[in-house]
């Protein structure tokens, strides 16, 4: 059977996932415990800030990305809704403005209607003197009216009154709007605005008598100008900009903004809908048309500019500013938060790190408890030595024990091997007092397969060689120097290979093994021992799981190592086959080049 832990990926500082927090924080834990006051100060600070920002990022993203989106949606709406309002309201002014301007021209071909239908209208030879009381009648009726002729059934202008002075002889025989009314079975006619013979822009209303027994036509001239003027007094017309166009798009009757005369309009109503609006990419405003009914022309009104205008990004400046003010205050509300949950946070986080601190160190001393029957063991032989040395100095001073026959002690020699075993004594102590006492975190380039060898040969050395255990050791060579703490590395190689005497009470074999795996190496820490249920393999990991009996096992070894290596940035994970062995694997990055 075989079975595989995945333990917990942690990013390689700080942000761990919610829910997800490592056991032990033996960072933090080595900032509070060591540190001096005020690198502790400065540590803290940069903590908090980092917490801080970190929750506010998670604050702001919290509550105004929804605000926003939920802001952003409205405004939208608001927007497509007060452009389909406009768009109905700019179409109902058109409307009325066309309706109004129809009833308008209307009446004045009554007007002139009247006039030629008159029974006191000569029915020929009218003259100037008799037209000018009828022009003077129309004008009274209508400002529009420039002026008054007759066109006989030659088409000559047999009598005019108005502002114009006509060479002799005028003939309409071959204009348009003559030809026109005298075919056609309508009674009057409007002509587009045009310069004609006065070289003016003008346009002209005719009529035929209802009995043309004489072939006569009453004419009048409007003066575009007047009809200009008139648009803007139409109802709306302080809201937008007003234009009469004819079929082609040229402009007849322009208002102040709306264009040239004779122009091309920039809007060309579609003549297939009797009204209609059109907003679009196409066109910089919004448009609306109704055509006439009178005459070919369509009234074209446009939104004049900066009216119905929102305040900024679309929204009536009241409303934009109580949004501004809203989304203010709301910030304010989450950086006052953010603070205060920052240094919660960061109280919490300190609180656990020394209670993790704690716990570390107790899973040191513990291993150290563990390490020394070895040690005695090892420091008990360098000690056996300089007492017999010792001895055999004492001896040589004594006078009572001084035989001739005896060779002079070489006292040299014998002081050099106290000194050797004092020294290596020393050694033994210094490492596990370094062990024991060392907890500030010091990151450097350390080589692993020299980490293992101290531990194998060093400080659990003699434990193992008493043990009747094999070690094994297979280093691959291109395995690169590490960035870790050799301190914090000797605890977690330690930790393995204690774990797996362990599960080797009657002897086998360890192999020690390394591997270089790309961006990572990976250390394999392999027993023939006795291995592991899958309940407890899935346990393993976990702090205060042990199966030792009480006073061996602590069931921190495993956790501690495990945290340790994730905050190098690494992760160490389990195979067992009950009965057979254990492969405990340690991965750790290679450092950046
Ligand atoms: P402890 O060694 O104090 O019990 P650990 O966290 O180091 O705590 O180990 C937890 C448990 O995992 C051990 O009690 C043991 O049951 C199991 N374990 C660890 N290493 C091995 C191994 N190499 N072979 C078999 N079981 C092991």
């Amino acid at each position: 059977m075989r079975y595989e832990v995945v333990t917990y990926d942690y990013p390689r500082q700080g942000g761990v996932p919610d829910g997800r927090r490592p056991i032990l924080d033996v960072r933090a834990a080595v900032v509070v415990q060591d540190s001096p006051a005020t690198s502790a100060v400065s540590g803290g600070d940069q903590r908090y800030r980092e917490v801080f920002w970190h929750t506010l990022g998670r604050m702001m993203l919290l509550y105004f990305v929804p605000l926003l989106l939920l802001a952003a949606f409205f405004h939208i709406q608001y927007v497509r809704l007060t452009r389909e309002s406009r768009r109905a309201h700019l179409e109902v002014i058109a409307e009325q403005q066309a309706k109004t301007f129809d009833l308008f021209l209307r009446e004045r071909l009554a007007n002139l209607a009247n006039v030629i239908n008159d029974p006191e209208f000569p029915r020929t030879g009218a003259s100037e003197s008799g037209l000018r009381a009828f022009l003077a009648e129309l004008q009274e009726m209508s400002d529009a009216f420039v002026d008054l002729g007759v066109v006989d059934s030659r088409g000559d202008l047999a009598a005019y009154v108005g502002p114009v002075d006509y060479p002799e002889l005028v003939n309409y025989r071959d204009q348009d709007w003559y030809r026109a009314l005298l075919a056609g079975d309508r009674q009057s006619v409007i002509t587009e605005v045009y310069l004609g013979f006065r070289g003016r822009p003008h346009f002209t209303i005719a009529v035929k008598p209802l009995r043309n027994d004489t072939g006569q036509v009453l004419r009048s001239t409007l003066s575009p100008e007047w009809l200009s003027n008139y648009l803007t007094t139409l109802e709306g017309a302080s809201e937008v900009q007003a234009a009469v166009v004819n079929r082609e798009g040229i402009l007849q009757v322009t208002t102040a903004g709306s264009g040239e005369l004779f122009r091309d309009s920039l809007f060309v109503p579609p003549t297939e809908s009797n009204r209609g609006s059109v907003t679009g990419s196409a066109f910089p405003a919004q448009y609306a048309y109704a055509w006439l009914s009178e005459t070919p022309w369509a009234l074209v009104v446009m939104s004049a500019p900066g009216q119905g205008a929102a305040g900024v990004a679309g929204l009536p400046g009241g409303t934009f500013m109580i949004m501004l003010a809203f989304f203010l205050l709301m910030g304010v509300v989450i950086l006052v938060r953010a603070r205060f949950l920052a240094g919660q946070q960061v109280a919490v986080q300190r609180h656990e790190a020394e209670l993790s601190g704690q716990l570390v160190q107790a899973a040191k001393l513990a291993s150290v408890g563990e390490l020394a029957a070895g040690i005695a063991h090892e420091i008990n032989n360098p000690l056996a030595i300089i007492a017999e040395e010792a001895g055999l100095l004492k001896d040589s001073l004594d006078p009572e024990l001084d035989e001739d026959d005896e060779e002079p002690l070489d006292l040299q020699e014998h002081v050099d091997i106290i000194h050797e075993a004092v020294f290596r004594c020393r050694d033994i102590t210094r490492k596990l007092l370094t062990f024991v006492r060392q907890t500030d975190v010091r990151l450097e380039l350390h080589h692993p397969h020299r980490i293992l060898d101290d531990v194998l040969g060093g400080l659990l050395g003699n434990e193992l060689s008493i043990s009747g255990i094999e070690v094994v050791r297979q280093y691959d060579p291109s395995v690169p120097e590490l960035v870790v703490d050799s301190n914090q590395m000797v605890q977690v190689f330690v930790n393995l290979v204690k774990n797996a005497m362990d599960a080797m009470a009657d002897g086998g074999v360890l192999t020690v093994s390394t591997q270089n795996r790309g961006d990572r190496t990976a250390i394999m820490v392999t027993d023939t021992g006795c291995g592991m249920t899958a309940e407890q393999l899935e346990r393993a990991f976990l702090p205060f799981f042990t199966t030792k009996a009480a006073g061996k096992g602590t069931g921190l070894g495993l956790s501690v190592s495990c945290t340790i290596i994730q905050n190098l940035g690494g992760r160490c994970f389990a195979e067992s086959t009950r009965g057979k062995g254990s492969i405990f694997t340690v991965e750790l990055p290679h450092p950046a080049t």
